[in-house]
């Protein structure tokens, strides 16, 4: 029987800054299908907030890791190994590029800016997953966050673009290798929604009116759809998709033009 039912399954969502984090609005569907959680976060000054939004789900987990620290992975993973003895999901909900690498050019990026937008936004997803791997059990599932701007120029997302393009070919490699242990992993492409990332993005509030007139469904997609698919990708419901970008973004990607 197909369920979404999640009790006595465990997973860990990496990139919650507050309730308007997408990697919230998937935390909230998987706890109320009954799914143990554990958190991870950047910085000790996310805690708070953390505690308060999981205050009412006795058994979360929470505990300081940054993405692009072995160190604190292997802390982070020796833990959950230790509280959940395995997992069945894992939410890739990080990303970031310094605001100087998306207010100019992009012909103007620095290698530094390219290392640490690549480094944050998308090699931290394969060292997760090598992390995750002794872990994750068979019919596991891996997802992460990722934007249009991989596929089509998006003004000022620059080199968070070219980070987004990794990441979602990563997804696909990642698929490939991790398949053989019933492993899936995914990427949702959301649509543009207000969280504290996007308000580093230069004219985001541009970006997020035009995308809601653009769209087929004339308006924008809302985090709480990105929760719903993120449940779906890691539920049984999607047992048979892997190494792929699935879309929550009220269709504007598909219009290459709206006529007024
Ligand atoms: P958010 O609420 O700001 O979440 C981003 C999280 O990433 C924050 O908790 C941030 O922590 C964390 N992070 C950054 N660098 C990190 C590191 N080195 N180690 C661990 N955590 C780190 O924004 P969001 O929009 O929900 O972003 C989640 C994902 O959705 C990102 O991959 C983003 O690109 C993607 N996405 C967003 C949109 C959108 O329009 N919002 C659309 C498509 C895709 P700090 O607060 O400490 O920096």
């Amino acid at each position: 029987m197909i369920s979404l039912d999640l009790s006595g399954k465990s997973a860990l969502v990496m990139g919650v800054a507050n309730a308007r984090s997408l990697g919230w609005a998937i935390a909230e569907q998987l706890l109320a299908a009954g799914a143990r959680v554990a958190f991870s976060y950047q910085g000790e000054r996310l805690k708070p907030e953390l505690e308060k939004l999981t205050a009412g789900y006795p058994g979360t987990l929470l505990q300081q890791a940054d993405a692009t620290s072995e160190d604190d992975l292997s802390a982070l993973f020796s833990r959950v190994k230790e509280e959940f003895g395995g997992l069945d999901a894992v939410v890739h909900a990080v990303a970031y590029a310094p605001r100087e690498a998306m207010e100019g050019r992009f012909i103007d990026t620095t290698p530094q800016d390219w290392n640490t937008a690549l480094s944050v936004s998308a090699y931290s997803l394969i060292s997760v997953c090598r992390h995750a791997e002794p872990l994750l059990r068979e019919g596991s599932s891996v997802i992460s966050l990722t934007y249009h701007a991989s596929q089509k120029v998006v003004p000022k997302y620059n080199v968070m673009g070219v980070a987004k393009a990794a990441l979602e070919a990563a997804t696909r490699y990642l698929a490939a290798e991790m398949g053989a242990a019933g492993v899936r992993v995914n990427t949702i492409s959301a649509g543009p929604m207000r969280t504290i990332a996007a308000r580093s993005i230069p004219g985001f509030s541009t970006m997020y009116d035009q995308a809601a007139k653009a769209a087929p469904l004339g308006r924008n997609a809302t985090p709480r759809e990105v929760g719903k698919l993120g449940l779906f990708l890691l539920s049984d419901l999607a047992s048979g998709i892997t190494g792929q970008v699935v879309y929550v973004d009220a269709g504007s990607s598909v219009m290459a033009m709206k006529l007024e």
